[in-house]
């Protein structure tokens, strides 16, 4: 129980930012690392409201949880998660990126208690639907855990200027 409370995120129930750093501590030598930004996630906050927010947070989390390829996903923090490969072949750690990417804009989000217009006027519809994206950036792991983190949210940031929902690889 203790550890889950030291180790686990309450809300997506993935690892955290301490178990990320834990697990650093006894990495491969050859590793890489993906961070992934929930795209305009003030947005879902601002428009619905928090607990929405939530919602996001663990459909993506539970996106990321599943993911293939030997990669470990943790929650680092807010709308931010990290996924650690035990191995640095980047293009195969790409494509597992990648494909939970396209996974989680591809399945449509539809909000608990939210009716649309036309069901309220007593006709039957589906509620709205609502596209969760992710921008991704994957970084070969360095010696140094920290220059590692560095490169790959550079990426990500990169992700981020040229559009969003995308992976960038740095090296
Ligand atoms: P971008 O596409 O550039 O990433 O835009 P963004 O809106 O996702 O990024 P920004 O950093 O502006 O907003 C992040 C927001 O995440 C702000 C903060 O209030 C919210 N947040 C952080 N942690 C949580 C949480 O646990 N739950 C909820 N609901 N919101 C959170
Ligand atoms: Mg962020
Ligand atoms: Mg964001």
């Amino acid at each position: 129980h203790a550890w889950r409370l030291a180790y686990r995120d309450e809300l997506t129930q993935l690892p955290n930012r301490r178990a990320l750093e834990d697990a650093l501590r006894s990495r491969p030598t050859r590793w890489s690392l993906g961070m992934l930004d929930v795209d305009h996630f003030k947005k879902f906050n601002d428009q619905w409201g928090h607990d929405v927010g939530d919602q996001v947070l663990r459909r993506v989390a539970t996106a990321l949880a599943g993911v293939s390829g030997r990669g470990r996903a943790f929650r680092y923090g807010g709308e931010e998660f990290a996924i650690v490969f035990p191995h640095d072949d980047l293009e195969r750690a790409g494509d597992v990126l990648d494909t939970v990417r396209t996974r989680i804009a591809e399945t449509p989000f539809r909000i608990r208690g939210q009716r649309s217009g036309a069901e309220e006027r007593g006709k039957k519809t589906d509620t709205p639907e609502h596209t969760i994206t992710v921008s991704a950036g994957l970084a070969r792991g360095e010696g140094d855990a920290v220059v590692t983190f560095k490169r790959a949210d550079d990426a990500l940031y990169k992700a981020k200027k040229k559009g969003r929902n995308r992976l960038v690889c740095g090296d």
